[in-house]
């Protein structure tokens, strides 16, 4: 039997969210018919309203739904911690082991897909490192992110700042948010100077 037109329509939308093959795509899509209206508006809505109103801090480059976010709102920037995407913010805060602010770069260096360093949210870092003691560079631990810590202490260095790199405890070419806790602690715990 062929699936109905447009339930097939709304699971190959499901199949472009990450983790969603096309079995589960479809069995959301007929779980759908299932629900009342009023579910299927709020759910509606609710997907428009993400994509209404989180923008990105105007200090750190997470997400938010303010100017600026919670996090930069509550934290001392002493230390900055600076990872790729917006995910990694939630996978080091889950580790419960730092308790300073963040810098989301939106990328890492990759000559391989012309991502240059005017790509990343690079200038508004070195625009808030007055008075920052450390910059801990929490790329992932590949090429990319390699690149991107060396090239990053390059510029912070001789700002008289601190810049360490988290601890390879986490396997090269593996990436930060599918680390455990306990593995990203660590790795926090035993930072190098770069
Ligand atoms: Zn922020």
């Amino acid at each position: 039997m062929r699936d109905i037109k447009c339930v097939a329509a709304l699971a190959s939308r499901f199949s472009m969210l990450p983790g969603v093959g096309k079995k589960t795509a479809l069995r959301y899509a007929y779980a759908v018919i299932d629900m009342s209206e009023r579910d299927v508006d709020a759910f509606c809505e609710a997907l428009k309203d993400v994509k209404q109103n989180v923008k990105l801090c105007k200090v750190c480059g997470n997400f938010t739904e303010d100017d600026v976010c919670e996090i930069c709102k509550a934290r001392s920037a002493k230390q900055i911690c600076v990872v790729a995407y917006p995910k990694d913010v939630i996978a080091v805060e889950n580790t419960g082991a730092f308790d300073g602010a963040y810098h989301v770069l939106h990328g890492t260096l990759s000559p391989m897909n012309n991502r240059t360093p005017d790509d990343l949210n690079i200038k508004s870092l070195l625009a808030r490192l007055n008075g920052v003691e450390e910059v801990i560079i929490a790329t992932n631990p590949d090429v990319e992110g390699e690149a991107t810590a060396v090239y990053l202490a390059r510029l912070i260095k001789p700002m008289g700042v601190k810049v360490t790199r988290i601890a390879q405890g986490i396997s090269m070419g593996s990436e930060l948010e599918y680390a455990d806790s306990i593995t990203l602690t660590q790795a926090l715990g035993r930072r190098t100077a770069l």
